[in-house]
């Protein structure tokens, strides 16, 4: 499962409410009910965040922020049923990031899921597909080196440059005319047809410059 995040909450309209939230400020939501399937869900799927109410049924949350701190760095909101609670689990170092008091805003509860999510390290951007190497003017897919006319590689490397933009074809006749002066419109569908070729032989699962119909192409991202 991908970054999203665990709200543990046995009160199920409050859960639903929470969820809602969360999921309109753009986050993906998972609600467990009890702290045993917490730790579980937890250990099996790590979440980027886990919303941890202090009373639950089956392990409450102070046992299971704890319990989670011996496996998991994940931060941790948790949520209490009165202010005194949180100095008291202060003092017991809980293992909480944050502390919330019922009621709270669950516009309040987004405020401070985005504040921590913005002190965390962004995770590994995945390796890109396309890598230039502008001073050989070549471009390689998946780290393989495609052979590419000087034209096709003024196209392709344009297009990699600025992923998921449209470009138009008379955008890239102006960019195969500076390598290239008697280019033609239809030309352009060739060198693109010949890049596909090029790139296919190399990853033919990858849909890597799209045509975008009536408009122009794009490289995919
Ligand atoms: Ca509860």
């Amino acid at each position: 499962m991908s970054a999203h995040i665990l709200v543990v909450e046995d009160e199920t309209d409050l859960a639903a409410i929470v969820a809602d939230y969360i999921d309109a400020a753009g986050f993906r939501t998972v609600v467990v009910g009890d702290g045993a399937s917490a730790l579980a869900h937890i250990r099996r799927s790590p979440p980027a965040l886990v919303v941890l109410d202090l009373m639950l049924p089956v392990g409450d949350g102070l046992s299971v922020c704890r319990e989670l701190r011996s496996f998991s760095d994940v931060p941790v909101i948790m949520i209490t049923a009165k202010v005194e609670e949180i100095d008291r689990l202060l003092g017991l170092d809980s293992g909480a990031d944050d502390y919330l008091c019922k009621p709270f805003s669950p516009r309040e509860l987004v405020a401070r899921i985005k504040a921590i999510m913005r002190r965390m390290p962004s995770p590994a951007q995945p390796p890109p597909v396309a890598h230039i190497d502008e001073a050989r003017r070549t471009i390689s897919v998946r780290a393989r080196p495609l052979t590419l006319t000087p034209t096709e590689y003024a196209l392709l490397a344009a297009m990699i440059r600025r992923p998921g933009v449209i470009f138009s074809r008379a955008q890239l006749l102006d960019l195969a005319r500076r390598d290239e002066w008697d280019v033609t419109d239809r030309a352009i569908d060739t060198h693109v047809k010949n890049l596909r070729r090029k790139v296919a032989a190399i990853a033919p699962d990858l849909d890597f410059i799209q045509s975008v119909y009536g408009v122009g192409y794009r490289v995919g991202c």
